[in-house]
């Protein structure tokens, strides 16, 4: 499979984003994808898409009225035309990992300022950002048969919250799904953003929980894990991950500097480790608190 790399720059402003994405839709997909789906058919709901998400830009640049009528008469139906979207381009493929995506709802982990179903990553704060919905679809179509009920998730620069709260889900109320993020104010906001979410519950029992702590040392308390996420880019897989991944476990984790590869890793039953390249990426860095809030 070619590698799709983002060109996106990973707080860029809302033209652009319109620009670069059009451009990824276009060739990105159809380069990854080719045999899905006619070129023809794409091209033409690329438009579409397009169109549809200039529309909503322009409603919110309105008075505030219309404003609030946007976001209020559409924004479960956007989710579930965003995850459509993401299943006609062929990313979103089981229907367990399209049944999460659809009940925990993107606009509620997304900052109001920023639309939040456009397919590209967007600005939380303190130089992070919550990744693209075909990044998470991705993961979790990697991650899914390591999300049954019952098993233990970790995931390691949980930022928005998003992810967290949909491996809860998966995992359910029987489950465990750590988060871990070093900027606490984020941690503050994701547990607000779980609390509106449908992942309530799990939050309130304790199966779904959000820590500060430097990722890069796993979160000890609660491993083995079924299942590792990294959410930021690592010069080289952490040890103490590894460590800490079940037998029969999966890791996905983004391993690189300027260029990333989303990089699969199986622990097998006897402790040894198979990874394979997934695809090329571009994350924000797995590093220290200071270096971050510096601008890396
Ligand atoms: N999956 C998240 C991605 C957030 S971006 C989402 O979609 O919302 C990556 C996150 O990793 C940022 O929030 C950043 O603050 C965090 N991060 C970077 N280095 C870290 C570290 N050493 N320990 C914990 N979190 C870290």
């Amino acid at each position: 499979m070619p590698t799709l790399r983002l060109s996106l720059p990973l707080s860029a402003p809302r033209t652009s984003l319109l620009h670069s994405s059009r451009r990824f839709f276009s060739a990105g997909f159809s380069r990854l994808f080719p045999s899905c789906y006619p070129r023809e058919k794409l091209q033409r709901d690329c438009r579409r898409v397009q169109l549809f998400l200039k529309m909503e830009v322009l409603l919110r640049s309105l008075s505030p009225r219309l404003r609030l009528f946007s976001r209020f008469y559409t924004r479960m139906d956007k989710n579930k035309a965003m995850v459509e979207y993401l299943q006609r381009y062929g990313v979103l493929r089981s229907d367990r990992v399209a049944e999460v995506m659809e009940m925990i709802d993107r606009a509620l982990f997304v900052p109001k300022e920023n639309p939040p179903y456009l397919d590209s990553p967007m600005p939380i704060g303190y130089n992070a950002t919550i990744s693209a919905p075909h990044m998470h679809a991705l993961c979790l179509e990697l991650l899914k048969d390591h999300l049954q009920p019952g098993m233990r998730a970790l995931d390691v620069g949980s930022g928005s919250g998003y992810l967290t709260a949909c491996f809860a889900m998966m995992v359910g109320p029987e489950g465990q799904a750590v988060g871990i993020e070093h900027i606490p104010e984020l941690v503050a906001a994701s547990i607000e953003n779980v609390k509106r979410s449908a992942a309530t519950p799990l939050l309130e029992k304790g199966s779904l929980s959000l820590h500060v702590a430097d990722g890069r040392y796993g979160w000890p308390e609660a491993a083995p894990y079924d299942t590792i996420h990294v959410g930021a880019a690592a010069p080289e897989i952490p040890k103490a991950l590894l460590d800490q991944l079940k037998p029969g476990g999966r890791m996905v984790i983004p391993v690189g500097d300027l260029f990333q590869d989303l990089q699969v890793v199986d622990k097998k039953l006897d402790g040894s480790i198979i990874s394979r390249n997934e695809t090329g990426v571009r994350y924000v860095p797995l590093t220290s608190r200071s270096a971050q809030l510096q601008n890396y």
